[in-house]
């Protein structure tokens, strides 16, 4: 009898549990991907994103004799059709850990062991499972310093060779077209511009990482902050879909930090963040929904999407060229610089006034690496609202900031091209990307600051004055 393999945010070969058992069963196995509600609910972007990915992974399992399914329906109605339409008895998948998709799986496992499917989730997507990292006392972590103390040491299991044959089924159940799907259809700047900025699939993360570690990462710890530059590796976007786990990425920093490459330990401890995010997550859900210090549930936000301020930023045109710069190379890339996320999200929260979701909301809708977990906790750990936060009192200022990390202008030259008589956007195109009533030519006329960084700085110090948080 054949399994299933239900493919959700795994899309690789290596280092892939569910289905390197399937393989080693000896069974056929139809990996099959659903498009749920999940699926309709990304931003723009990320699912622009994943539909690229998805066509590289199905033409990798092509190549080994294998295919993709692809149906569209809720979850458990999409397997119980397949179940009885192939004669499986089995269903695997890799684990997610997002609030909605807990809820999915854990109704979709009860149901299908309710009929006698074996159904079974497979670890992989993190470095470790959110439950087995415990305090002392038996809770969960809330700061990220003893987070990392208690996994530093610990073994993260991998595999790095793929499955070497996946038996195909007698006859493959039908299925439908990924065309069909339009994953990009809100996304219509995606193929013109912002596809020469992704990389997609299982052997692009790869080279992707090989070449950080080998070029970049021994000066990871300058060079991840220099945004002008490639000094981090960009691993985000194939993370998020697990086009690479992470367990093959800390490997890779391992090695690099045994060979004596200094970055390698920070790069390693950014790889942990991203578990921390989740293990918040997992522990905490509303992290993505409200501020977790409850003294920040009364703060008065600006929650009004409509408010020129808050267009104004999403546009890039704050007046501000570091914001405006980065909020125009996700719009136009779908990626965003570490340092550049932190600048723009001061900005919003404290310049603006604004609250955090407005820009978490934002985020999702226009970044390829969205990752609800890294999001959230990115968002509340600028506003000063979540948990090990940084201090709410500590209010970028995106002028020093500018002098620091971008010493050559090289980044808001290559965003900001108003008064410039041959900006560098003309030749990458990302006139063709902004709307033309957003202003951005280099014919039109750069505006003043919305909020100055000293007034945005005092105003936010003044509206935390005896409030306890
Ligand atoms: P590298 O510097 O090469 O780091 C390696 C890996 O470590 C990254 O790929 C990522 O998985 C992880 N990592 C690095 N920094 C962080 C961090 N601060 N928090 C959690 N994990 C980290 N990251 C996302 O993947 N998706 C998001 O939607 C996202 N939203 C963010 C929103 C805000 C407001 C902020 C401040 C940060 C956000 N981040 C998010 C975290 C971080 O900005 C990105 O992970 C990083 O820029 C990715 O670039 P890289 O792959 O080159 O990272």
């Amino acid at each position: 009898k054949p399994i299933l393999v239900w493919i959700r945010r795994d899309l690789r070969l290596t280092d892939h549990a569910a289905l390197s058992k399937a393989a080693g069963m000896g069974r056929p196995v139809i990996p099959v991907f659903i498009r749920d509600h999940t699926v309709d609910a990304l931003g723009a972007a990320p699912k622009w994103r994943l539909g690229l990915g998805l066509a590289v992974y199905a033409d990798r399992l092509a190549a080994m004799g294998s295919a993709l399914v692809l149906r569209a329906g809720p979850a458990r109605e999409v397997l119980e059709r397949l179940l009885d339409e192939t004669g499986a008895d089995t269903v695997y998948w890799q684990r997610a850990y997002d609030p909605d998709s807990v809820e999915r799986d854990t109704a979709v496992k009860d149901a299908l062991r309710a009929r006698g499917v074996e159904a079974q989730s497979f670890a992989g997507h993190l470095l470790f499972e959110p439950w087995t990292v415990e305090t002392r006392q038996g809770g969960y972590y809330k700061v990220y310093s003893p987070y990392w103390r208690a996994v530093q040491h610990r073994g993260v299991a991998r595999s790095l060779s793929a499955p070497a044959e996946l038996s195909a089924p007698h006859t493959w159940p039908t299925s439908e077209r990924l065309d069909d799907w339009q994953l990009g259809a809100q996304m219509r700047r995606g193929a013109a511009v912002a596809a020469p900025y992704q990389q997609v699939g299982e052997q692009a993360a790869q080279d992707r990482l090989a070449s950080f570690a080998r070029d970049a990462i021994a000066d990871y710890r300058d060079g991840r902050n220099m945004v002008a530059t490639d000094g981090c590796s960009m691993l985000s976007e194939n993370l998020s879909l697990g086009e690479i786990s992470p367990a093959q990425c800390w490997h890779a920093g391992r090695r690099a930090m045994q060979a004596g490459k200094d970055g390698a330990e920070p790069w390693v401890k950014e790889l942990v963040w991203r578990d921390f995010a989740w293990h918040l997550l997992w522990h905490t859900p509303h992290i993505a929904d409200r501020s977790w210090r409850a003294g920040w549930q009364t703060f008065p936000w600006n929650e009004d999407e409509r408010t020129a301020e808050v267009i104004a930023w999403k546009r890039g045109r704050t007046g501000i060229p570091f914001v405006d710069a980065a909020l125009r190379e996700m719009y136009v890339t779908g990626r965003m610089h570490n340092r550049a996320r932190m600048i723009v999200a001061s900005y919003l929260t404290k310049h603006l006034m604004c609250h955090w979701k407005i820009g978490m909301d934002w985020f999702e809708q226009c970044l390829t690496d969205w990752d609800p977990a890294s999001n959230a906790l990115g968002w509340q750990w600028s506003a000063g609202s979540g948990p090990d936060a940084s201090p709410y009192f500590r209010v970028f200022n995106p002028i020093t900031q500018r002098e620091k990390f971008d010493p050559d202008g090289a980044y808001v030259t290559r965003w900001i091209a108003e008064g410039q008589t041959d900006p560098p956007g003309t030749a990458l195109g990302y006139f063709q990307a902004i709307p033309k009533r957003w202003a951005m030519t280099p014919q039109d006329a750069y505006p003043d600051p919305v909020v100055t960084a000293e007034a945005g700085r005092k105003a936010a110090l003044d509206a935390y004055q005896n409030r306890d948080f």
